[in-house]
């Protein structure tokens, strides 16, 4: 997605080989009509899947999977990476590594929202390892769900997680595939 690999250029960071900050428009500061330009192109690049569903990591890929959403009209489901005191029943959870925070956390899902036989198109910003999204897909399987897919807003495809998920025969797009970083260079 050409709009969205200018931007990269022009507004991210690579910290290093590994991190790229794209924090002025997607994970801190967020640009809304750049994330309906991408909620619009997942829904193009979906439009065959029969996605009955979306769902996504909380926080940075609530705004792509939103306006996703939005594009296909479906609802959403945002898998949380804490639990709060009023989120009890019915819950599942899984570990998964986090990558900005080399630390686990678990992934909780309250499987009300999931309707078995549902076919969901799980969002996120980043892939990297592919940790979330396993975790992701993991926890929406246990529910009943099929996966039409994985759309990630950004992939770095030097790291694992893309061939793994691919591998494993899932459908994975991503909008800008990173093939190479290093400090402040960024190739696709
Ligand atoms: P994975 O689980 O695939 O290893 O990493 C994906 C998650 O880690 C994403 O949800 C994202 O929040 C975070 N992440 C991975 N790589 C990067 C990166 O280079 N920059 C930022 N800002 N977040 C990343």
């Amino acid at each position: 997605m050409e709009l969205l690999k200018q931007r990269i250029l022009k507004d991210g960071r690579a910290l290093s080989e590994q991190v790229l900050l794209v924090d002025s428009f997607l994970n801190h500061q967020v640009d809304v009509k750049l994330m309906q330009a991408c909620g619009e192109e997942f829904a193009r690049r979906f439009a065959d899947a029969g996605v009955t569903r979306i769902a996504t990591i909380e926080s940075s890929g609530i705004a792509p999977a939103a306006m996703t959403a939005l594009a296909m009209d479906l609802p959403l489901v945002i898998l949380k990476k804490s639990v709060s005191s009023i989120l009890k029943d019915g819950i599942i959870q899984r570990e998964v590594f986090s990558f900005t925070k080399n630390a686990p956390y678990l992934l909780t899902l309250k499987t009300h929202f999931v309707t078995p036989g549902d076919n969901v198109l799980l969002i996120d910003d980043f892939l990297a390892n592919g940790e979330a999204a396993f975790g992701g897909i993991a926890l929406l399987e246990k529910a009943g769900a099929k996966i039409a897919g994985v759309g990630a807003v950004i992939a770095k495809t030097f790291q694992p997680g893309m061939d793994k998920l691919r591998a494993a025969g899932y459908r994975v797009e991503a909008l800008a595939p990173v093939k190479a970083m290093s400090e402040g260079k960024i190739e696709f």
